[in-house]
């Protein structure tokens, strides 16, 4: 058994016992209240919730923080990253601990703090159930990645959308290829390596995309190579409209 799981099945036991508490401050949350008005137990308390930073003005296609009174940065305006980005939370302090433990630490309860916050954004910013895609495609993870960790971060906040929204998730339809680390890497370097990174599945029906509107789902935007090669190939594969839902924005 891994330590991850280990620790996981120790905090189960302990939400068992001494009841669920806070993925933030650890402190007890009352039995059986939904602390947010989605009715997702988001396993945060409202002084938490109050205290993550968010990026409430931001690039409408690529999520960066902008100040007030500006819709699109300087990037953006010649090159789009997607047809709609959004990033509620920034990556500092409160989210990028919620992503590390999402990450490498199994965080279960942690992806349905992230996945709160994105479900309110994507209600402010989809006026309407038809407004929403039609599939919601998680970046995937390097087969070697997946083997090592047992599951892929983007697929648990996927999957938590899906419940909410009720649209499909698409997690089967691309490999990507094993190549080096991007944590380390500069935005140079991870916009050379990233090039034909994804590639579709030779099981997948042709045409599965043919005029569809997709949400990429991922944990954290960083530079956006990643995003912009997934993009085009789910471009080139027929998506018309090809949107980003990440939970927190570097
Ligand atoms: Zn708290
Ligand atoms: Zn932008």
């Amino acid at each position: 058994m891994r330590k991850s799981d280990i620790k996981c099945a120790a905090r189960l036991a302990i939400d068992c016992v001494v009841g669920d508490v806070c993925v933030l401050c650890q402190l007890p949350l009352p039995p059986h209240q939904w602390h947010d008005p989605l009715r997702l137990n988001s396993h945060m308390c409202p002084y938490c919730r109050t205290a993550v930073a968010l990026n409430p003005n931001s690039c409408q296609h690529c999520a960066l923080p902008l100040p007030d009174g500006q819709h699109i940065c300087g990037r953006c305006i010649t090159t789009p990253l997607a047809d709609r980005a959004l990033a509620p939370v920034l990556h500092q302090h409160c989210g990028a601990y919620l992503v590390h433990q999402l990450k490498f630490h199994r965080g279960e309860r942690e992806a349905l703090a992230l996945a709160s916050f994105l479900l309110t954004a994507v209600h402010q910013r989809y006026p309407n159930t038809n407004a929403l895609p039609d599939l919601l495609i998680p970046v995937p993870i390097a087969p070697w990645t997946q083997l090592r960790r047992g599951y892929n971060p983007s697929e648990w906040l996927a999957r938590t959308l899906h419940k909410q929204l009720n649209v499909a998730v698409a997690n089967d339809l691309l490999t990507r290829k094993v190549g080096p680390s991007q944590r380390t890497l500069t935005r140079h370097q991870r916009l050379r390596l990233a090039t034909n990174t994804f590639t579709l599945k030779r099981k997948v029906a042709p045409r599965v995309l043919d005029f569809r509107h997709v949400a990429i789902i991922d944990d954290v935007l960083t530079t956006g190579a990643t995003v912009a090669v997934l993009a085009g190939t789910l471009r080139r594969a027929g998506a018309v409209r090809v949107d980003v839902w990440c939970a927190t924005r570097a």
